[in-house]
């Protein structure tokens, strides 16, 4: 049988580097997990990989779609406490792994030297999405750093190794999509992402242990007449990929 993921406040490293092949990806995927690192004083560091030109709504000019999205971003990025930032040259739609995109994210990697890189699961059904993480993984294999790359899932399921409670910071996470307002106006990202994180976290309930401890929590509560509704809720899965990094179990 597969071990099952580990539950970990959240990854250990105090550089963050993460790789979003639309703005809003990282959001979606791990926004809640970026905050903890924030909160926790690591510096986090978010590339965009490509313009965003493809996700234009009906009431946005194709031509600016781009700098919407930019400044959504920035908008998005601040109110997670973000403040580095890149925006990669290439096309929505069409990123593919090129001398010119490997050069830039090596670059970008060798620059930051980062203990974890952030980027989207490879079987994320996506194009774009597969080809920012073939990218990352082959410019992290020819750069020859040290550290630790994690999948985040946005379209697809993963199969985690881990799994981060994000309860505490979940309406940080919506306020952040939020700002992507352009996206949002076709699609209902909210609810698809709370759901997608309510469900990881039934994976975490259903480990023995950890039901002993949110009981023992709640009795406490319970005690101090608190709310004693379950406190844990959202769940942001991540799948680590072993490469040339430290053990898992310093993680
Ligand atoms: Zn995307």
């Amino acid at each position: 049988m597969d071990n099952p993921p580990l539950i970990i406040y959240k990854p250990k490293g105090t550089k963050i580097l993460v790789f979003a092949p639309h703005q809003d990806d990282e959001i979606l995927g791990c926004g809640g997990i970026l905050r903890k690192h924030i909160l926790s004083g690591d510096k986090v560091y978010v590339i965009y990989m490509t313009d965003g030109r493809k996700g234009c709504p009906s009431h946005i000019e194709t031509k600016d779609i781009s700098a919407v999205r930019k400044n959504e971003a920035m908008a998005s990025c601040e109110k997670i406490g973000i403040d580095e930032m890149e925006f990669a040259p290439f096309r929505d739609g069409g990123l593919r792994l090129t001398k010119e995109a490997r050069t830039y994210v090596m670059k970008q990697i060798i620059k930051i030297n980062p203990d974890i890189i952030y980027t989207p699961h490879p079987n994320e059904p996506h194009p774009d999405h597969k080809e920012c993480t073939n990218i990352v993984v082959d410019a992290v294999d020819l750069t020859g750093i040290t550290t630790n790359i994690y999948f985040y899932e946005v379209w697809n399921f993963l199969k985690p190794t881990h799994l981060v409670n994000i309860t505490d910071v979940i309406k940080d996470k919506i306020e952040a999509l939020r700002e992507y307002s352009s996206q949002l106006f076709n699609h209902d990202y909210e609810t698809m992402i709370k759901s997608l994180n309510s469900y990881r976290m039934q994976q975490i309930y259903n480990k023995k242990l950890l039901f002993k401890k949110i009981k023992a929590e709640q009795k406490e509560r319970k005690k101090i007449n608190m709310d004693i509704k379950l406190p844990w809720q959202y769940a942001e899965a991540i799948q680590y990929k072993s490469m040339r990094c430290t053990s898992e179990e310093q993680i």
